[in-house]
């Protein structure tokens, strides 16, 4: 999705540096941001600047800072629900009794994706397959 073939940020009753705002001000880019939110292409036009690396202006509904916050959060994520993936099938693969809240405490405060598996086996909406209870 090219902006010059965009929806908003072609309508003629809109002018384009509205999405390249020069100083980009608070109210400039809430201004730009507020047509986008209102876009059918607003998620093609943002990967396709965040595909192409384009630095400047209001993409998606998106500045510069924003995509790369986005792209941050993304590969997070990803990390995240990898780790959770593996850590499942670890323990689905190596069955063994462990008393998942006295694993709490040896736990980083930060290491959620370990807490969540554990707060899964505590509530019982996951157990590994032929758990011994000791
Ligand atoms: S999301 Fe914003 S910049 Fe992208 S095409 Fe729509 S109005 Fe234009």
């Amino acid at each position: 999705m090219n902006q010059v073939t965009g929806y908003f940020c072609t309508d003629n009753r809109i002018p384009v540096s509205v999405f390249y705002p020069i100083n980009e001000s608070k109210e400039a880019v809430r201004k730009a941001k507020s047509y986008c939110d209102q876009c059918e292409m607003r998620k093609a036009c943002r990967d396709e600047a965040i595909t192409l690396r384009i630095k400047d202006g209001i993409w998606g509904g998106m500045t510069y800072e924003d995509r790369n916050m986005y792209l941050r959060q993304e590969a997070f994520r990803a990390r995240r629900d990898s780790v959770l993936q593996q850590s499942t099938l670890h323990v689905q693969q190596h069955p063994v009794y462990v008393n998942p809240s006295s694993l709490f405490d040896t736990l980083p405060e930060q290491n959620h994706t370990q807490q969540a598996l554990l707060s899964a086996v505590v509530d019982g909406s996951f157990s590994p397959p032929n758990s011994q209870v000791s």
